[in-house]
């Protein structure tokens, strides 16, 4: 069943606190619907500066505009003489002219006065060219020497006006948008800002991200089990993908299965997104969804999805909250499809799905069922995909031994045996 029906509004005042637990879900909120209630609500952070060293990886805020040219002035492109272009012309290996050579231009140290006809200037790489030249006979074309009274070179190649020199603006022309708002920048990106002498840089902040995790059961990560107690899983494998979403994570210590505990920890979570594992299902301790939808507004409880149905979405003082399964695939599931886009958005990254994916045929169907999204762990084996028999949403290995997953949409029944499907590889 779907609540389609009902638009998305984050915004709007109080959500029914209706109590399902030990009732069951009454009905569950299709994927595409989740993710347009998230697409809706959430904008980019606003922008903070950053150093350009600090900027690579990061969401660039604004357009870049090149403040002048880049290179700012005319330079030689190889190590030879600037010379005129025009007086090579009809030097060859048979026919060599010569030229004297009046003085040097090196990287910064430009020669000063400005050449006359018959004149060259011995000129290196990224030197700037002297006034009266306009082109650059390579070293390999030439040969210098000395008679009595000058130093002199003997060119063996001719060399149009503008051959091996650098023009002024030839890498970025003076007042053009550089790089575009929104960028992920790339390493060479912020290279090309360093050449603008632009810093700081204006980038999107980054979202800051509350992991809660909730289980009398659970020990913190790095103990033993010991008899009934488990050891969590959970915080370090989302502290991993926030990472991975460009998120800043913070992990708080694991809550008890007690209602004001729960209530507490949620009030003094305040970050731009809030995760919070387990106790987000119909079982008695599950008390998360009401205490959201108490303090501030419970969107979304229950999701048409194996596995994470027992998935929550809701706000809190305009932030989002995220009520994932504390059953470790549920809770990777249900942060790939809806936290993660949602701290990307918010980090004005795209809300896609971060993994590379394949196309390949699939060796057994996956079944599912309209309405509902699956996601079906699977291998790859001899360019198929093969769906792994173990399903079980607390099966965390499953995932470690799978190459990647399937996603059946909403509106498919799945797959059969043979049809090319789409994998999203782990990686
Ligand atoms: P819950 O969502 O709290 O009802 O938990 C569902 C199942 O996931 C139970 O078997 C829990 O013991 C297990 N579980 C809950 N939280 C975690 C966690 N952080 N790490 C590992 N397993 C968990
Ligand atoms: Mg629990």
């Amino acid at each position: 069943m779907s609540q389609s029906s009902q638009p998305a509004n984050p915004t709007g005042k109080g959500s029914p606190v209706r109590d399902v637990r030990m009732r069951g879900f009454q009905d569950r909120t299709d994927v595409p619907d989740v993710l347009e209630l998230l697409k809706n609500s959430l904008r980019p952070l606003p922008s903070v500066e950053v150093d350009l060293h600090e900027a690579a990886g990061r969401v660039l805020a604004s357009d870049l505009i090149a403040p002048f040219a880049v290179p700012p002035f005319d330079r030689a492109a190889m190590d030879g003489y600037a010379l005129r272009g025009q007086e090579s012309f009809g030097a060859g290996p048979y026919n060599p002219l010569e030229f004297e050579v009046i003085g040097m231009s090196l990287p910064a140290r430009p020669f000063a006065d400005e050449i006359q006809a018959g004149q060259a200037v011995r000129i290196m790489t990224g030197a700037p060219m002297p006034i009266g030249t306009d082109a650059v006979i390579p070293v390999e074309a030439a040969e210098e020497y000395s008679d009595e009274t000058a130093k002199m070179v003997r060119i063996t190649e001719a060399v149009p006006p503008g051959r091996h020199v650098g023009k002024r603006g030839e890498d970025i022309e003076p007042n053009t948008i550089v790089v575009h708002s929104g960028r992920l920048l790339r390493p060479q990106d912020v290279g090309v800002l360093a050449s603008l002498g632009i810093n700081p840089v204006p980038v999107i902040g980054k979202p800051t991200v509350a992991v809660l995790i909730t289980g009398d059961e659970l020990l913190p990560c790095g103990s033993r089990p010991e008899r009934y107690r488990i050891v969590d899983t959970n915080s370090v494998m989302l502290e991993g993908l926030v990472q991975r979403d460009g998120g800043v994570c913070r992990i708080f210590a694991i809550i008890p299965d007690r209602r004001e505990a729960v209530r507490e920890a949620l009030q003094v979570a305040t970050s731009d997104v809030v995760l919070i594992s387990g106790g987000s299902s119909v079982g008695q301790e599950d008390h998360v969804p009401k205490v959201l939808a108490e303090l501030g507004q419970l969107k979304v409880h229950g999701v048409a999805l194996r596995p994470a149905s027992p998935t929550g979405v809701g706000f809190l003082a305009g932030r989002p909250v995220f009520l994932l399964p504390g059953n470790p695939v549920s809770c990777l599931c249900a942060y790939d499809l809806f936290a993660g886009p949602a701290i990307r958005r918010l980090g004005g990254k795209s809300m896609q799905m971060p993994y590379r994916s394949a196309c390949l045929r699939l060796a057994r169907k996956i079944a599912s069922a309209v309405g509902r999204v699956d996601y079906v762990r699977a291998i790859i084996r001899d360019r198929q995909v093969e769906p792994l028999a173990t399903t079980g949403a607390s099966i965390l290995s499953s995932t470690t031994r799978a190459d990647g997953f399937v996603l059946v949409p909403h509106d498919s029944e799945g797959f059969a045996a043979g049809e090319t499907v789409c994998i999203y590889l782990y990686d």
